[in-house]
């Protein structure tokens, strides 16, 4: 290619696993709460050899107890499925770890969680500062990674953390006005003005997503009153140079903590709150177009339709490593959602990412130019 033979590079490499490569898809099931005991609602989810969920109606207590001891139901099987008694650890570990690994050698990877509200994407998200999720727990594998490879090395860690509510992009280091999105050239969809905040350690980290945390919007519903009906997405673009390499390897890792996926139906129709809910429903209705879209692999996918596929577009098919984790509260009283939640985490087993000049490789000297160059290089080969 011509783009190459300028970049004296040779070719672009290939990822190892080919052209494309499939979504991983993981269930995690939260323990029963207390409100939900106390309406005496039944576990219908159940989860054996880690990777097979069994869902279950139960019509009747009758019902409850002959089925209570043996497996039946609708039967799915996922990559992984996490029980209640999964450790925050073992769900990073499984599910994102090889993501930051390949982050470090130029591979972007994203991980977002579905499922309804109260079904646990913030708790395995962001988690708690006893009990830290998958974001925090990413960084600092991150960190412990850079320092373990090379003390000389020239290395690069920037955060942002953007929400999509209501259909405004709003950026939760620095809250206040809202972002515009634009599409660059070199970099594809882009929010103009969005922090990039160069972080160092762990503990910052923390402290920086849990404030933005409290900026995300929340509006009380029928449903959950403390229900986020925000999509937040947190992005970490890591540079990387091996000491003695003239390479620079860029990768970006994306962590989204999707709105609740219940119907807006479910809420009051003449509200402002169903207003948010129809255009929650856009961006979540958009994502399950794009989820078909790419399953049915069609040539045209509509990212375009709401401005979360705009923001997740190189996340989903494009040149990514993707993991979707889809949470589930185990009460009788949540069936519908857990449901709808599995049906749609079934249907993303078959999403094919193009895993295509996966790998960024940007040489040392004169990086700007080079950089842009490749990148067009990238795109000729792309699509
Ligand atoms: P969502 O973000 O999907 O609306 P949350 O993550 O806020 O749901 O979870 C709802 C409640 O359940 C929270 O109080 C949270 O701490 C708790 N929870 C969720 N998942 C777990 C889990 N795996 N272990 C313990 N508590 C959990
Ligand atoms: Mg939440």
């Amino acid at each position: 290619y011509s783009v190459a033979r300028k970049l004296s590079l040779g070719r672009v490499p290939r990822s190892e696993e080919g052209r494309t490569a499939k979504i991983m898809v993981f269930v995690r099931l939260r323990p029963m709460g207390r409100r939900e005991i106390e309406l005496g609602s039944k576990s219908c989810v159940r989860i054996t050899d880690d990777r097979d969920v069994y869902l279950t109606e139960l019509s009747s207590e009758m019902d409850y107890l002959r089925r209570l001891n043996r497996v039946s139901g609708r039967h799915f099987s996922f990559d992984a499925a996490f029980s209640d008694h999964a450790t925050q650890q073992h769900v990073y570990s499984t599910t994102t770890a090889d993501l930051v690994q390949g982050v470090l050698q130029g591979r972007n990877g994203s991980v977002f969680c579905y499922g309804s509200t109260g079904a646990g994407k913030t708790y395995t998200m962001l988690g708690t500062l006893k009990n830290p999720g998958v974001m925090v727990l990413a960084m600092k594998d991150l960190f412990s990674k850079i320092r373990q490879r090379n003390c000389d090395s020239n290395h690069g860690v920037h955060l942002s953390y953007l929400e999509v509510y209501n259909e405004t992009v709003r950026d939760l280091l620095s809250p206040g006005r809202s972002l515009v999105l634009r599409e660059d050239k070199h970099q594809g969809i882009v929010a103009a003005g969005l922090t990039h905040y160069k972080a160092y350690s762990t503990d910052e980290v923390m402290a920086l997503l849990q404030q933005g945390n409290l900026n995300r919007s929340t509006e009380p519903t029928r449903l959950n009153e403390t229900s986020s009906r925000s999509h937040a997405i947190l992005q970490v673009m890591v540079e990387y140079r091996e000491k003695d390499s003239d390479v620079t390897l860029v990768g970006k890792l994306s962590l989204i903590d999707l709105a609740g996926s219940e119907r807006a139906i479910a809420t009051d129709k003449r509200t402002l709150r169903s207003i948010e809910g129809a255009n929650i429903n856009r961006s979540l209705l958009a994502l399950s177009s794009c989820i078909n879209a790419l399953v049915e692999g069609k040539k045209h996918i509509p990212y375009r339709n709401s401005k979360l596929t705009q923001l997740l577009k190189d996340s989903l098919g494009g040149a990514c490593n993707s993991v979707m984790i889809a949470n589930v509260s185990p009460s009788s009283l949540q069936f519908g959602e857990t449901q709808n939640t599995l049906h749609w985490a079934d249907r993303a087993k078959e999403i094919k990412t193009n895993q295509e000049n996966i790998i960024q490789l940007i040489p040392k000297s004169d990086s700007d130019s080079q950089a842009k160059l490749l990148l067009e290089l990238q795109k000729e080969n792309g699509d």
